[in-house]
């Protein structure tokens, strides 16, 4: 299997034990549970049907839950409500259904920040209202962009700074709920706009229990990306809302320097949204899409992400092979070897980093067989990871949740291994697995790093041996 992941968005398409085995086999390695169309109820089935999906296939598959965050949206919107350029269209704070008049949009903030002449945007920036007059309650716009109006579509409104809430109370309460489930391994925050908001009361919920990613949609997210980088576990380009909020040609070189900025890091980043777009109706994708999804391999990407692909389009299994295709083949060109090129930066410990780096180099030199990562926390993981080593990458860890959580981190095949109090029965342990489990045969080099293995070990203490099987 290739090593780039895919996260694969659960929906109404793919909600049952079947369909998201469909998927796990298709080759997605995590499911994103999204809160903004995700009742309680549905989410603990969906979580139900991943695990006992997990448990069949015997590998662990991520669960990543995004917060809808205070993303603005609108209402729910009678079936068909199509509107025109030049129409007269009216959003207000009722909360009944909505047509080709008038929608609801439940956020008093934008009433407060709007005025006549500004720009308010539905869906992904394609539906545009110029407002003619805003009250507290009511905006009367102008459609200057129209179009079918589906029901809680997202509203961007580029002209206006808003006082923003990260974390909404309706975050806070999807967010307990789904950590008592005691089944979130990645919990996405979206709308952050500094590091700020990946601090405090969202640490203090999540409480170690889960990785917290950021989603990059803001353009303030830009100014203070490697602080944003430092207080995440991970990101995700979230090219949805920020190609509404940027100009969009800015978007492929801003994902670009992002992911940059991650791997420097040893941060995982997904890259997100419409990568296969036309796949929610077509059994194949654009030219465009297969590139787009080879861009973001090429660059190093640690996922890509299918959104409405899978979670209610015609084709979600196909989606899914599709990419883990387009991923393959990419991986598999040459020029990709040298598009992995190491970075000179090295990470926030530098010891911690130097012997991850030197295991990578150590084991490409003398043409090892396979590089074997003995990990606790996974932080030796990410370090070796963000080297993008050519040969395979083996990772064993005591923990499953730590397991879990890398199903988004690049090339992170993992194993499940026992603790251990000493280097000596790690080693003897490891060498029997690999043999045991089919992973090596006899006659093979494998150039092992770890971790501290135990709490007594410093950092600086990491080590790496060759291992002849
Ligand atoms: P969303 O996030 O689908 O929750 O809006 C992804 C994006 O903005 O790209
Ligand atoms: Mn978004």
């Amino acid at each position: 299997m290739s090593a780039t992941r895919i996260l694969a968005t659960l929906g109404t398409a793919c909600s049952d034990q079947a369909a998201v085995q469909r998927l796990a086999e298709a080759g997605a390695t995590a499911f994103r549970l999204n809160f903004s169309h995700t009742s309680h109820d549905l989410y603990a089935r969906r979580v139900t049907a991943v695990r006992a999906v997990e448990q069949k296939l015997e590998r662990p598959l991520g669960i990543l839950i995004d917060l809808q965050g205070p993303k603005l949206r609108i209402g729910e919107m009678a079936d068909g409500t199509a509107l025109s350029a030049g129409d007269n269209f009216r959003f207000d704070m009722d909360s009944a259904i909505g047509d080709a008049q008038r929608c609801c949009l439940p956020h008093p903030e934008i009433y407060a920040a709007l005025k006549a002449g500004q720009q308010l945007l539905v869906d992904d920036g394609t539906r545009r209202f110029e407002v003619l007059q805003a009250t507290a309650e009511v905006l009367d716009t102008k459609v200057l962009v129209g179009g079918t109006l589906s029901s809680q579509k997202g509203v961007n409104v580029p002209a206006v700074t808003l006082p923003i809430t990260p974390l909404s109370d309706k975050d806070e309460a999807d967010l307990i709920f789904a950590l008592a489930q005691g089944s979130v391994d990645w919990v996405a925050l979206s709308f952050v706009q500094s590091a700020d908001d990946l601090q405090g009361r969202i640490r203090e919920l999540i409480d170690d229990r889960a990785a917290l990613m950021a989603k990059i949609e803001r353009p303030a997210a830009l100014a203070t990306l490697p602080a944003i980088i430092a207080a995440a576990d991970g990101l995700m380009v979230a090219r949805g809302d920020l190609g509404v909020e940027l100009p969009q040609q800015q978007v492929p070189m801003v994902q670009r320097e992002i992911i940059d900025c991650c791997r420097a890091a040893g941060k995982p980043v997904v890259v997100a949204t419409q990568m296969l777009e036309s796949m929610i109706e077509q059994p194949v994708p654009t030219r465009a899409e297969t590139s787009d999804v080879a861009s973001a391999v090429f660059e190093q990407a640690d996922a890509v992400m299918l959104s409405a692909e899978t979670a209610i389009g015609k084709h979600p299994e196909e989606a899914v092979a599709v990419m883990r295709r387009i991923a393959d083949a990419t991986e598999a060109h040459p020029l990709s070897r040298q598009a992995r090129v190491r970075h000179s930066t090295v990470s926030d410990d530098p010891n911690y980093h130097a012997v991850a780096r030197n295991a990578v180099a150590l084991a490409e030199n003398i043409d090892a067989d396979m590089l074997v990562v003995f990990s606790l926390s996974g932080a030796t993981a990410l370090q070796v990871a963000r080297e993008r080593p050519t040969l395979p990458v083996i990772i064993m860890t005591p923990k499953p949740e730590v397991r879990r959580r890398m199903t988004l981190v690049w090339g992170a095949h993992t194993m499940l291994a026992e603790a251990h109090n000493s280097y000596d029965t790690a080693f003897e342990q490891i060498h029997q697995q690999l043999l045991t489990d089919g992973k090596a045969t006899v006659g093979q080099t494998a150039v092992i790093v770890t971790g501290p293995l135990f709490k007594q070990v410093a950092h600086k203490d990491i080590t790496i041996r060759v291992l002849h099987l």
